[in-house]
């Protein structure tokens, strides 16, 4: 294999190795953990709302392993569909305000199965820039014309669109942005669609639990419904803080998801010990909004201290909130000075995101405290990302 040891020797040079790092987590519900044997706070994870150590969402676990096993199985078109992912589906469909909606195994899986159903090969589908690489991944495999736009730049999506008039058009945005913590904007994206007769669909995978005034995400958020945003694709492995996704929308979408995506078809279908913990989620979510308010308040307090300190930040509200470095190498080194300092913040490089911006992604959740936020920032300010030149 002398071509992909050169490769990864290439990898070295250009400072883009990926490591992995086993992270034990010390309490289950808190952000204290161990990574390398090193005893620190988690600024890392998704699990914006602080669930995913929940002992209840534990609980309601074991209750559904102990009634029914582990595994599902079988896929969901076999015999795997049980009581728990009807429940959730249905649970979901009424928490969306959405005709229908269907579970899948990942994320990943929900964009490849949605864009694969939605867009053909004659099909144009446009998406951000800066969209996550499952949704990327989606229009590629379906043989579709893919168009990239300037991130969040709805005037650049309607030239697109209007240069193009009368092929069918998807466009596909995330809600909030993974790795920058920005919302879509989805309004202008949503009138620009309806002029061109094209369809939109948003991935929330991060604004779903966190943004909205009751938690339902960037469409509560900008007041949107079916009608402007006809699918929607939420993932549970983020604020709900479990594993699966789902799509959302129109009876007709969903029932040709159920017949059409390969990756709904063929894959197990979920552990309903997961659904039944991805249930209790949803309930929790909705019943203790202090988690939602108390995520975004400590991204506030972190962003109002880190620009005292003269941090480069991204203009973001929600709990993402990277700190911009530039250079690979100076983020990779930026991350181990935290570390040795008790914090894990990962760097993300390219071709997570583009080149020349590599970050920290500090994230924010319900389980940090206020003096956890302090002396983050007190460490960054010291441990030197470098200003970008
Ligand atoms: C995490 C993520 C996904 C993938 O979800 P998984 O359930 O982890 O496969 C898809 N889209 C976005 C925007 C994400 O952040």
């Amino acid at each position: 294999m002398p071509a992909l040891s050169a490769a990864l020797a290439a990898l070295d040079d250009a400072g883009l190795r990926r490591r992995r790092r086993t992270v034990e987590r010390i309490a289950p519900d808190s952000a204290a953990i161990r990574v390398d044997g090193r005893d620190c706070l988690d600024f890392c994870g998704n699990d914006y709302l602080g669930l995913a150590g929940d002992p209840r969402l534990a609980e309601a676990a074991g209750r559904a392993a102990n009634a029914s096993g582990v595994g599902a199985r079988a896929s969901h078109l076999v015999c795997g569909h049980q009581p728990e992912h009807a429940a959730l589906e249905a649970e979901l469909a009424a928490w969306t305000g959405r005709e229908r909606t269907l579970v899948f195994s990942t994320g990943y899986q929900a964009n490849l199965g949605l864009v694969t159903a939605l867009a053909g090969r004659g099909t144009r589908v446009h998406e951000d820039r800066l969209n996550h690489a499952s949704l990327i991944d989606a229009a590629l495999l379906a043989g579709a014309r893919l168009q990239r736009y300037a991130h969040a730049d709805a005037v650049a999506l309607e030239r697109h669109l209007a240069a193009r008039a009368g092929t069918a058009a998807l466009v596909l945005t995330d809600g909030v942005f993974s790795m920058d913590g920005d919302v879509a904007p989805l309004p202008a994206l949503a009138a620009a669609c309806a002029r061109h007769g094209a369809l939109l669909a948003v991935d929330d995978a991060h604004g779903l639990g966190v943004l909205g005034a009751s938690g339902r995400g960037t469409l509560e958020h900008f007041a949107l419904g079916q009608t402007e945003v006809p699918a929607l694709v939420g993932t549970f492995g983020k604020a709900f803080g479990t594993f699966g996704a789902f799509v959302a929308g129109p009876a007709p979408l969903i029932e040709s998801l159920v017949q059409r995506a390969r990756s709904y078809v063929y894959t197990t279908a979920l552990p309903p010990p997961i659904v039944a913990a991805t249930r209790t989620a949803l309930a929790l979510a909705a019943a203790e909004p202090w988690r939602r308010e108390r995520a975004l308040a400590l991204a506030q307090r972190f962003r109002a201290r880190a620009q005292a300190a003269g941090l480069r930040l991204v203009g973001s509200a929600t709990p993402i909130q990277p700190v911009l470095i530039g250079a690979p190498d100076a983020a990779v080194n930026a991350s181990a000075a935290l570390l040795e300092r008790g914090f894990f913040v990962a760097a993300i490089r390219p071709p997570t995101v583009p080149a020349g911006t590599s970050r920290l992604r500090v994230t924010l959740s319900a389980l940090h405290r206020e003096a956890d936020v302090d002396a983050l920032v007190m460490a960054l300010a010291d441990c030197g990302p470098q200003p970008m030149t």
